[in-house]
C-alpha cells in the first residue's frame, strides 16, 4: 500500500427527515445563498423543506445551474455574493449544484480570473466560502469530496478541479429526495458511482485488501440494488443503500493508497463537451472499452474483479477477462446506459476531434502508469464505436 494522508471533513446526515436538522448546522447569522438547477426541488417538496427548516435565517436564491454547470452561469451568482454581501453558500440538488457551489465559493475572493481555478485545477485557491449541501441525487461523491467539474460551451472545455478549502462543511443525504428521480437520473448516478469505484480499483495491485474489499462491496451492492431502484423507485432501503454507496465511492476512503485510474473520466468529460451526452452516459461507453485496451496493465486486478464482483471463475484467463467485460457491458446496458459510440450516433470522424480536445487540455499520459497515451486514447475510442 502506498503512503496516504485521508482528511475528509465533511459532516453526514443521513436519513428520512434530516433536512429538517439544517439550522443547526448554519451560523444563526449567516447571510445564505442557496443555489440549485432547474427547478426539480420545487416539484418534490425539496425547496419547501429547506426553507421551512431556515425560518428565520437571511436567505436569498439562485437557480438556473444546469446539468454540467457552466462558468457563465456561475459567475453571475458570483457576481450576486459580492453586491449582496453574502456569506454561506447552500447547494440543494446533484452534482452539478454541488460541483457549481465549490466554484462559486472558491470564485468569489480569487484574486485574479476564476476562469484559471479550472486552467490551474484549483491549485492557486487559498479560501472559499463556506458551504453546506443538501443532496438529491446519488451519483458523483462530490456531497463528500472536495472536486468539482465545470463546463465553458464557449471554449468547448469540461474541466475538473480540486482544493482542500472546497469539502462542504455538512451534506444531507434524505433517500426520500431521490424518490422523484427520472429512471434515467437514477441509471446515470449508478454508473457514475460504479465508475468511480472502478477507477481506484481496477488497476495493479498493491497489497491493499481493505480497500480492494470496500470496493468489492461497492460495486456489488451497485449491482444488486442498482436494476431494483428503477422498478421500485419508492422503496426506501433501495434508495438508501444506492445513496450511501455513491458517497463511499468518490469519498476518499477506497482511494487512499492505492493507484487510480481517472482516464475514463477524462475521456468521458470531453464527449460531454463536444456531444452533450450525460457525464454516466459517456462513461458507460468508455469504460469496457478501456479495459479491454489496459489488459494487460490490469490483468490480475480484472480477474479478481471477475472472480470477487462477478462469480467468473471458469475458463482461461482471457476467457475471464473477456467475460467480466461483458458482464460490466451487461450491467450498464441493464440499467439502460448504451456502451457504444454509435448508440449516440457518434461516427469515426468524431474521434480526431476528441483527441484534439484531450490534447489541448494536457490529457495526453493518462492511467495508473501515466501511459494512456493519445494513442491509446484513440484505441479505445475506436474500440467504443
Ligand atoms: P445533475 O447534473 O446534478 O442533475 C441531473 C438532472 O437531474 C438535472 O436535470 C436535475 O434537475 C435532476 N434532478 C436532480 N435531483 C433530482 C430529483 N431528486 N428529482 C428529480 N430530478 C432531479 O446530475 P449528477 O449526475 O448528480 O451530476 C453530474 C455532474 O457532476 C457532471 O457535470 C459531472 O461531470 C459531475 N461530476 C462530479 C464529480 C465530483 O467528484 N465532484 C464526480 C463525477 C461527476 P434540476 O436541475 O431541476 O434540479
Ligand atoms: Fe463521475
Amino acid at each position: 500500500m502506498y503512503n496516504f494522508q485521508l482528511h475528509t471533513p465533511t459532516k453526514i446526515l443521513f436519513g428520512q427527515n434530516q433536512i429538517s436538522a439544517l439550522a443547526n448546522e448554519i451560523p444563526k447569522d449567516a447571510r445564505i445563498l442557496m443555489l440549485y438547477g432547474g427547478g426539480s426541488i420545487k416539484k418534490n417538496g425539496v425547496y419547501d423543506s429547506v426553507l421551512a427548516s431556515l425560518n428565520g435565517f437571511h436567505v436569498e436564491e439562485f437557480s438556473g445551474i444546469e446539468a454540467n454547470p457552466t462558468y457563465d452561469t456561475l459567475m453571475k451568482a458570483v457576481e450576486m455574493i459580492r453586491k449582496n454581501k453574502l456569506d454561506f453558500l447552500l447547494a440543494v440538488g446533484g452534482g452539478s449544484v454541488i460541483d457549481g457551489t465549490k466554484f462559486v465559493a472558491a470564485a468569489v475572493n480569487y484574486p485574479s480570473d476564476p476562469w484559471e481555478i479550472l486552467t490551474t485545477r484549483g491549485t492557486n485557491i487559498t479560501n472559499a466560502l463556506p458551504f453546506g449541501s443538501v443532496l438529491t441525487l446519488p451519483a458523483t461523491g462530490s456531497e463528500m469530496n472536495s472536486g468539482s467539474v465545470i463546463s465553458r460551451p464557449s471554449l468547448g472545455a469540461k474541466l475538473s478541479f480540486m482544493s482542500k478549502h472546497c469539502f462542504p462543511l455538512f451534506s444531507i443525504l434524505d433517500p426520500t429526495t431521490t424518490y422523484s428521480l427520472p429512471k434515467r437520473q437514477i441509471a446515470n448516478g449508478v454508473v457514475d458511482a460504479f465508475v468511480h469505484t472502478i477507477e481506484q480499483y481496477l488497476t495493479f495491485p498493491v497489497n491493499a485488501p481493505i480497500q480492494d474489499r470496500f470496493a468489492e462491496g461497492i460495486l456489488i451492492t451497485l449491482i444488486e440494488e442498482g436494476p431494483k431502484a428503477l422498478t421500485t423507485p419508492e422503496n426506501y432501503e433501495i434508495r438508501a443503500n444506492i445513496m450511501w454507496a455513491a458517497t463511499m465511492a468518490l469519498n476518499g476512503l477506497i482511494g487512499a493508497g492505492v493507484p487510480q485510474d481517472w482516464a475514463t473520466h477524462m475521456i468521458g468529460h470531453e464527449l460531454t463537451a463536444l456531444h452533450g451526452l450525460d457525464h454516466a452516459q459517456t462513461l458507460a461507453i468508455i469504460l469496457p472499452a478501456l479495459i479491454d485496451t489496459m489488459r494487460q496493465n490490469k490483468h490480475a486486478k480484472i480477474l479478481q474483479y471477475a472472480e470477487r464482483v462477478f462469480g467468473i471463475t471458469d475458463g482461461s484467463e482471457e476467457e475471464r477477462i473477456n467475460r467480466a467485460i461483458e458482464a460490466t457491458k451487461h450491467f450498464f446496458e441493464q440499467m439502460g446506459n448504451p456502451t457504444t459510440l454509435s448508440a449516440y450516433g457518434i461516427e469515426r470522424t468524431s474521434i480526431p476531434k476528441l483527441l484534439a480536445k484531450l490534447k489541448e487540455h494536457g490529457m495526453t499520459q493518462l492511467g495508473e502508469k501515466q501511459d494512456i497515451t493519445l494513442e491509446i486514447s484513440q484505441t479505445i475510442l475506436e474500440k467504443a464505436l
